[in-house]
């Protein structure tokens, strides 16, 4: 059963030991704030220089896509990294590429035989996407793919802030 391979916590992404943790990064890869800046921080400098790598051989990632590292110094064994959306008033595309964030970054760790996989909330911070909205997407997307696809044993929606976390949890309390 899709939903009994899900976990919603409380808590900061670079503490999670996973196979892989999900950055919510710029197309530049280069680093940013909010979670990617705190990736890179507790993970110290060979996740950058496996993005350098990436961005020398194909130019960044585009809104909706997916790349992978190492997780350097952290305890998951590597870090997705995928590009949200900016919320620009919901007539730009944001649902379709938001939800595109989730599955590419799940067909990457199926790709690369990696079990458990943790997102934070993409697009929620900086990229102001609407939580409530991102919360369904996120959740919908991921039963669909786990629905599928049976190789992924786990998925933990790390939440950061109450806002995030309670609305993850009403949608599946409700939904799921
Ligand atoms: P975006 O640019 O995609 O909006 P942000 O990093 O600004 O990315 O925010 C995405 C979400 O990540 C926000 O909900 C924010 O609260 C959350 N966040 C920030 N730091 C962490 C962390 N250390 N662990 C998990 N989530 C985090």
């Amino acid at each position: 059963m899709a939903y009994r391979k899900i976990r919603i916590v409380k808590g900061d992404i670079t503490k999670i030991k996973a196979d892989a943790i999900v950055n919510a990064a710029n197309s530049s890869l280069l680093g940013g704030g909010g979670v990617d800046g705190a990736i890179h921080r507790a993970g110290g400098p060979d996740i950058l220089n496996d993005c350098r790598a990436i961005v020398a051989r194909q130019g960044g990632c585009k809104t909706g896509n997916a790349v992978i590292t190492t997780a350097g110094r952290l305890p998951a064994k590597h870090v997705i990294h995928t590009v949200g959306p900016v919320w620009n008033g919901g007539d730009n595309n944001e649902v379709t590429l938001l939800a595109n964030c989730y599955r590419h970054s799940l067909e990457l760790a199926s790709r690369h035989h990696l079990a458990t996989i943790a997102f934070p909330n993409i697009s929620t911070g900086i990229y102001h996407f609407p939580k409530e909205l991102a919360a369904s997407i996120a959740m919908n997307t991921i039963v669909t793919y786990l629905e599928e696809h049976s190789d992924i044993e786990e998925v933990i929606l790390v939440c950061y802030d109450d806002e995030n976390l309670r609305y993850t949890e009403q949608y599946y309390n409700q939904h799921i």
